[in-house]
């Protein structure tokens, strides 16, 4: 499979869970891969995996919500590898609790990582796309950045509502210089943050979902794949539902 060959390509908490199997199937169509996580211990991992499959990895211990790392780091993929094809805003963390009881420090970690990561991955990308004439940006929405959350707390469900929305704006922005910009909005997908939300039992949140089971990262991860390859060409702004029917509109 060669949709992404020789595509040079960046996902971002890509240590584990979607991340990781996204990485993984960029890897499968060919795309050369930089792995960036703040797990320094799992990256080794992911290179080998990567390289198992035939093309080159590299692994970079980054922050997203640290301007300087994530200036430092898409430097360091442009010196090793000319330029940047594909980002994936992957990386997120997820808290819950009731908004009386979350704490400013929590609400703004969660803003830092997830909103403020999105948006200095893909300022510090964007200009060498628009110089190219291409690229792939995708971002990671969520079910609960649609519906106010069900189990994640409403600091997690109001920074991905605002990845969305940053999804289009950025779409807007880069669409006029031959860039893709789009989303993905997964519902349950089976990994270690939702295994620690459902406390290892996903039976109440299947009642919800007519398919009658969560997602495999998998499923997500041939997604990005989709939306980083040219076969979506002619997509902007489009947020895409990975969630088994749980939530149509
Ligand atoms: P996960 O916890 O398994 O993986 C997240 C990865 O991000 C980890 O490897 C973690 O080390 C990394 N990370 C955390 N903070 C970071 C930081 N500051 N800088 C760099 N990396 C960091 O989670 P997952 O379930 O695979 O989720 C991946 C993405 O998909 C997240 O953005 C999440 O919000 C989104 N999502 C997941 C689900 C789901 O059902 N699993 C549903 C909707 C959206």
């Amino acid at each position: 499979m060669t949709r992404c060959k020789d595509k040079i390509a960046i996902v971002t908490g890509a240590a584990s869970g979607i991340g990781r199997a996204i990485a993984l199937e960029l890897a499968r169509e060919g795309a050369w891969v930089s792995v960036w996580d703040v797990n320094e211990s799992a990256l080794a991992e992911v290179k080998s995996a990567i390289e198992a499959l035939g093309v080159p990895a590299m692994t970079q211990v980054v922050d997203v919500s640290s301007r300087s790392q994530v200036r430092k780091a898409a430097h360091e993929v442009v010196k090793a590898w000319n330029r940047v094809d594909i980002l994936v805003n992957n990386a997120g963390i997820c808290r819950m609790g009731a908004i009386e009881e979350i704490q400013e420090d929590e609400w703004d970690l969660v803003m830092a990582v997830n909103l403020k990561g999105t948006f200095l991955c893909s300022q510090a990308v964007m200009g060498g796309m628009k110089k190219q004439g291409s690229g792939k940006i995708i971002n990671l929405g969520s079910l609960s950045g649609k519906v106010g959350g069900i189990v994640a707390g409403a600091h997690y469900s109001a920074s991905k509502a605002a990845i969305m929305c940053f999804t289009k704006s950025l779409a807007r922005e880069l669409a006029p210089y031959g860039v893709n910009v789009n989303g993905m909005a997964p519902g349950v997908i089976e990994t270690d943050m939702t295994r620690t939300l459902a406390a290892g039992d996903y039976s109440s949140y299947v009642a919800g979902i007519p398919m009658g089971r969560v997602g495999a990262v998998k499923e997500a991860a041939r997604v990005a794949v989709f939306l980083a390859s040219e076969d979506a060409s002619y997509l902007a702004g489009e947020i895409i539902d990975v969630n088994g029917g749980q939530f149509m509109d």
